[in-house]
């Protein structure tokens, strides 16, 4: 069912591309045309306009994404967050009920916790990993369950199989946000997912030049998305489609790189005195490490560690490090790092992050593509500062 690594580099290159090209380009000119011509025996339904997402870069994008993925259909979007919550709102009614995963990218879980109500949704959370956990949450009006691919900051992948037969023995839509994984490392529809969504920010794109979104999977229920985004306005536009198209040729040369650097610099890590811990799946000592192996290609460019010396140690290592940059978001060609307790989960008290397992010594990396031998060695030198 996998497959090979060859045939998702030629995709990423000609799937879904205009050939022959337009004029003679190679590669796909930006259509900035909000509207276009209508053509004889047209009707109203065929016009194409930009907010329609059905200009030519979109459709290349969407045909190019649902192959990456083994998946019938895909669509971009103006933002991962209008991907995900326009998911919500064309496949979900009043009365309906959501199971998430408890540990979710932070707009997704204050969208449900703050915003589902008032729209008359309800949601429950459940751990990832503990399946036998998950009929308790089952009510008559659930209708999703909603997972990630490698949660963030602590890198955890959840039973996604056991997800999959969960929603087939109760009727429910499946969706996982597979940002952090890429389709080059894993791919949802392969293993009977209908829907996966991304932030195209991240890994797609890779170049932290652009925010974008995509959804990918079953025909009816990418359709039902697109209609409803093209009510809520959260298409792509034109240039930023074409930044995402050049982006996205690379993907496998970096995420490839980034899978490769990630595991020697968790090893590197796991060896260092100075470190608690080392979480990242591509470790034996990780809890998803079995399902990862199993279900995806690579381990991703994403890891956290802990400090020893707390979160006086952690400011100190972000100090010190020369190659990495202090910044938040991820999967861009240049590593950064992150201090979880102090940015993405601040608005938490100490207890809390503490029961989500974010110590105040925790630091996140999104590797880059730099050479591993340069990051390793900076690693080590600012954990030797320390
Ligand atoms: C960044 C991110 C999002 C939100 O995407 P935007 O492009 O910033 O709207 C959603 N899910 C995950 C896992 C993310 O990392």
């Amino acid at each position: 069912m996998t497959k090979s690594r060859s045939s998702i580099d030629t995709q990423l290159i000609h799937a879904g591309e205009i050939r022959p090209g337009i004029e003679g380009a190679v590669a796909l000119p930006i259509f900035q045309s909000a509207n276009f011509e209508s053509a004889e025996g047209e009707d109203y339904h065929d016009i194409k306009y930009m907010r329609l997402s059905n200009s030519p870069n979109h459709q290349v994008l969407a045909a190019k994404l649902a192959k990456l993925e083994s998946a019938e259909a895909a669509l971009v979007t103006a933002s991962g967050m209008a991907a995900i919550t326009t998911i919500f709102h064309s496949l979900l009614s009043t009365g309906d009920h959501v199971i998430f995963q408890d540990c979710l990218y932070g707009g997704t879980y204050d969208y449900a916790r703050r915003e589902f109500a008032r729209h008359g949704l309800t949601c429950d959370f459940v751990d990832g990993e503990r399946p036998d956990t998950w009929a308790g949450q089952l009510r008559p009006e659930t209708r999703m369950i909603y997972v990630e691919a490698i949660t963030n900051p602590l890198v955890g992948v959840a039973d996604l199989e056991a997800v999959v037969a969960f929603a087939d023995e109760h009727g429910l839509i499946s969706v996982i946000d597979n940002t952090f994984a890429s389709p080059v490392n894993f791919r949802p529809a392969e293993i009977g997912f209908d829907l996966s969504v991304h932030s195209g920010t991240k890994y797609l794109n890779g170049h932290s030049d652009i925010v974008c979104g995509a959804v990918i999977g079953r025909a009816d229920l990418v359709g039902d998305v697109k209609h409803m985004l093209s009510y809520l306005g959260g298409s792509l536009d034109a240039h930023a489609c074409f930044l995402l198209h050049r982006g996205l040729k690379t993907l496998g040369v970096r995420v490839r790189q980034q899978n490769a650097s990630a595991l020697e610099l968790a090893r590197a890590l796991e060896a260092n005195a100075e470190v608690a811990r080392v979480n990242y799946p591509g470790l034996p000592s990780n809890s998803g490490h079995d399902r990862a192996a199993k279900l995806f290609d690579g381990f991703g460019g994403m890891l956290s560690f802990e400090l020893l010396g707390g979160a006086e140690a952690a400011r100190r290592f972000a100090e010190a490090v020369t190659i990495p940059i202090v910044a938040p978001s991820l999967g861009g060609v240049e590593s950064l790092v992150t201090l979880p307790a102090t940015t993405s989960h601040a608005g938490l008290t100490k207890e809390e992050r503490q029961e989500v397992g974010v110590a105040d010594g925790l630091i996140r990396v999104s590797v880059g593509i730099e050479g591993t031998e340069d990051l390793v060695e900076d690693f080590g030198a600012a954990l030797a500062a320390l």
